[in-house]
């Protein structure tokens, strides 16, 4: 399975676009900013959407994605997320208003893009790929994902504070890396609790709930912009200093828009 980072910051600036996440050409990811870099092609390819939330940064692009590509469709793009986050597109995007209704036009019977509403729990089955739907904790009802391909998964938190019921989940799954969300630096980190982010004091004590036998690579996402260089060094602050920290070594790398990681 391969996991073309489209967008990982946590917000706009030069070379930084928001979450998006490409998994095998067809399934995206959330569709922040970082769609903007596909070609029609690409986006073409696109059958199915899975959102976190409905947060700016994870959807700004959907609208502007499909007014693109909705003329070229064979058939909708289904667009998969918690019923809040589908009711919440409904009232505040696809309104008529911000923009037109793409459920609806340019006929019901043939619209450019289906909802289809998920739980915190259940898997599906998406082109060939099972995609769980984690638990999150954020300002907004959200989730995260697991997809694997029949082997090990690719996990990604999306927007969240501590959530110890996603790490109780993560420790019964074989995985083969782990996108985490590190949007503030610690100095941030009372706004980063009121806004249900993670700092990188409370993403190592997070980290810490990972089993010791587990082993795979966790790369930080979501940084804005103005605290990613801060961040960075926080993380590597505690990586260094905690090299066994209580819950075992971690691998910690860096995300970059248009590394591809292949699970
Ligand atoms: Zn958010
Ligand atoms: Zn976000």
């Amino acid at each position: 399975m391969k996991v073309r980072v489209l967008g990982c910051s946590g917000s706009i600036a030069k070379n930084c676009r928001t979450t998006s996440f490409l998994v095998d050409g067809c399934l995206l990811v959330d569709a922040g900013t970082g769609v903007g870099d596909l070609t029609l092609q690409e986006m073409q390819g696109i059958t199915d959407v899975l959102l976190t939330h409905s947060h700016l940064d994870h959807v700004a692009a959907l609208p502007l994605m499909l007014d693109s590509i909705g003329g070229l469709l064979d058939a909708p793009v289904r667009v998969h997320a918690l019923p809040e986050t589908i009711a919440a597109l409904r009232a505040h995007l696809f309104n008529n208003v911000l923009w037109p209704d793409f459920s609806r036009i340019p006929t019901v019977q043939a619209p450019f893009l289906s909802f289809h509403p998920v739980a915190v729990g259940q898997v599906l089955d998406i082109r060939g790929k099972q995609v769980e739907v984690m638990p999150a904790v954020h300002s907004v009802p959200a989730c995260g994902y697991a997809i694997s391909a029949g082997g090990a998964a690719w996990v990604f938190t999306g927007d969240t504070e501590r959530n110890p019921a996603f790490w109780k989940r993560l420790n019964c799954m074989a995985v083969g890396a782990l996108v985490i969300e590190t949007a503030f630096s610690s100095r941030e980190k009372d706004l980063a609790r009121r806004s249900l982010h993670l700092s990188p004091e409370v993403l190592a004590e997070e980290l810490d709930q990972i089993e010791t036998a587990k082993r795979f690579p966790v790369y930080i996402t979501h940084t804005k912009p103005a605290e990613t260089d801060l961040i960075l060094v926080e993380v590597r602050q505690f990586d260094h200093d905690a090299p066994h920290g209580k819950g075992g070594v971690h691998d910690i790398r860096w995300l970059s828009a248009g590394q591809v990681m292949v699970v």
